[in-house]
C-alpha cells in the first residue's frame, strides 16, 4: 500500500501534472521512466489482452496516459493510438462493424473525410454527410443500419461549430453513439463527456502533445466501449510506442498554460484581422462575427488556437502573403509552440473551401511579434 497521501486532483491544471502518475513514484523518479520492453513477465493473465505487450497498449507508459486523459475529459477511460487517425480508425471500425452506416458532419478534417469515402465503401461500411448547424435535417439521412454520428468539436479548416448538443440528443433518441473529434477545442477547452458524447477522440499529434514532435491520437469515453475499440486497435497494431508515450507525457503537462495562451493570441489575431482592410473574411469561433459564436460560448472554455482567413486579392493575394511572413512556419499541420500555417487544395467532396484560404495555427510567441509579422506581409500582399 502506498505510504504517500492520495493527492487532491479537482481542477484541469493539476490533472495535467497529476492524475494518472504513479504512487509511490517509480524508483523515486518524478518524470515517468521511459518502459522500453516490448514484453513484460506473464503475471497470471487469463485474457491475451491484458497480456503486457507493446501493441496490446498496456505498458506502464500507456496505462499513465490513459488515467491522465480520463481525468481530463471527466470520462471513465481513455486509450491512446499511434496517431489521431489510427484513434479515428479503431473507434469508427469498432462502432460501424458489421456493414454499419454514420451520419457524419459535412466538413471535416480531409484525412478522416477520405477515410470515409475511400475506405469505408472497401469494407461495406457507408456514411452519409449531414449539416451539423441544421439538426432538423438529420432524420432523413437516418438508415436502419445507422450506427453512430460524427461531428468535430471545431471543424477543419473553416472552424464551423455544429449542434455538438443536438448530436448528443439525436445519437440518444435514435440509439445511435455520439463521437466527437475534440482536436481542435482540447480538453482545456471542451470535454465532450460533460455534454453527454459517447466517445471523444484525438489526434494527440496536435495540442495534446504541442510540440510537433511525435504522431499519437486519443479515444476517451465509457469504460465498456474504449475496452472493445483497444480489441480493435490490438488486432490492427496501431500502438503508441513507449518513447512517444513518453513524449505525449511530457507535452501535456503543460497543455493549460499553451491551450491558455493560445486561445487569447488566437483571439486577438482574429480581431486584428478583421479590422485589416487587405482582409475579406476571417473564420474564428471567439468573434462575434462568427455564425457560431454564441453555441462556442455556451459550450467551450475558449475558442482554440486556430483560424482562416481569406485575403481581398484572393489566392494571388495568399500566395504573395505567405511568401512574405517569417515568424508562421509554412507546414501541414497545426496545434504546436510554434505558429505554423498551410493553404492546402480542397480534398475531392470538399470544393466549399475557398483556394485562397490560409488556416493559422497561432502558437506561443509574443503576440505582438507575430501580429508585426502578418501585418507587414499582409500590406506587402495587397500593395
Ligand atoms: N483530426 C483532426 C481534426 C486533424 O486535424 C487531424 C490531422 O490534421 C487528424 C484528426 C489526424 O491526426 P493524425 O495526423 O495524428 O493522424
Amino acid at each position: 500500500m502506498s505510504c504517500m497521501a492520495r493527492r487532491l486532483i479537482k481542477g484541469l491544471d493539476t490533472k495535467l501534472i497529476h492524475a494518472g502518475e504513479p504512487e509511490p513514484l517509480i524508483g523515486g523518479a518524478v518524470a515517468m521512466p521511459i518502459f522500453q520492453s516490448s514484453t513484460f513477465e506473464y503475471a497470471g493473465q487469463t485474457s491475451y489482452h491484458d497480456l503486457r505487450y507493446i501493441r496490446l497498449n498496456n505498458t506502464p507508459n500507456h496505462t499513465v496516459l490513459h488515467a491522465k486523459l480520463a481525468a481530463l475529459e471527466n470520462a471513465e477511460a481513455a486509450l491512446v493510438a499511434g496517431s489521431g487517425m489510427a484513434a479515428i480508425s479503431a473507434a469508427l471500425f469498432t462502432v460501424l462493424a458489421g456493414g454499419g452506416h454514420l451520419l457524419a458532419q459535412d466538413c471535416v478534417y480531409g484525412g478522416t473525410h477520405d477515410l470515409f469515402v475511400e475506405e469505408f465503401p472497401r469494407y461495406g461500411l457507408s456514411v452519409d454527410f449531414i449539416d451539423g448547424d441544421e439538426p432538423g435535417t438529420w432524420r432523413e439521412a437516418l438508415r436502419p443500419n445507422t450506427k453512430a454520428i460524427y461531428v468535430e468539436a471545431i471543424s477543419n479548416p473553416l472552424m464551423q461549430v455544429s449542434d455538438l448538443q443536438a448530436a448528443v440528443d439525436f445519437a440518444a433518441a435514435n440509439g445511435l453513439l455520439s463521437i466527437i473529434d475534440n482536436t481542435f477545442a482540447s480538453p482545456i477547452n471542451f470535454r465532450p463527456a460533460e455534454i453527454g458524447f459517447d466517445l471523444s477522440l484525438h489526434s494527440g499529434t496536435k495540442y495534446l502533445n504541442g510540440h510537433t514532435d511525435i504522431v499519437a491520437g486519443a479515444v476517451i469515453g465509457s469504460a465498456e466501449l474504449v475496452e472493445s475499440v483497444k480489441h480493435t486497435l490490438n488486432h490492427f497494431g496501431g500502438s503508441l510506442d513507449p518513447h512517444a508515450c513518453f513524449l505525449l507525457h511530457r507535452g501535456m503537462k503543460t497543455l493549460a498554460v499553451r491551450v491558455r495562451h493560445q486561445n487569447e493570441s488566437a483571439l486577438k489575431i482574429a480581431r486584428w484581422l478583421e479590422q485589416h482592410r487587405a482582409v475579406a473574411r476571417v473564420n474564428y469561433p471567439g468573434l462575434e462575427s462568427h455564425i457560431n459564436h454564441l453555441r462556442a460560448c455556451e459550450l467551450f472554455d475558449g475558442f482554440g488556437g486556430v483560424l482562416s482567413f481569406e485575403l481581398a486579392g484572393g489566392l494571388d493575394a495568399a500566395r504573395r502573403f505567405m511568401d512574405r511572413v517569417t515568424i508562421p512556419i509554412s507546414a501541414p499541420s497545426l496545434g504546436g509552440v510554434e505558429t505554423s500555417m498551410e493553404r492546402r487544395n480542397a480534398h475531392p467532396g470538399q470544393e466549399h473551401i475557398p483556394p485562397g484560404l490560409i488556416r493559422l495555427s497561432v502558437g506561443c510567441e509574443s503576440v505582438d511579434d507575430t501580429w508585426g509579422d502578418l501585418a507587414v506581409a499582409l500590406d506587402a500582399a495587397t500593395s
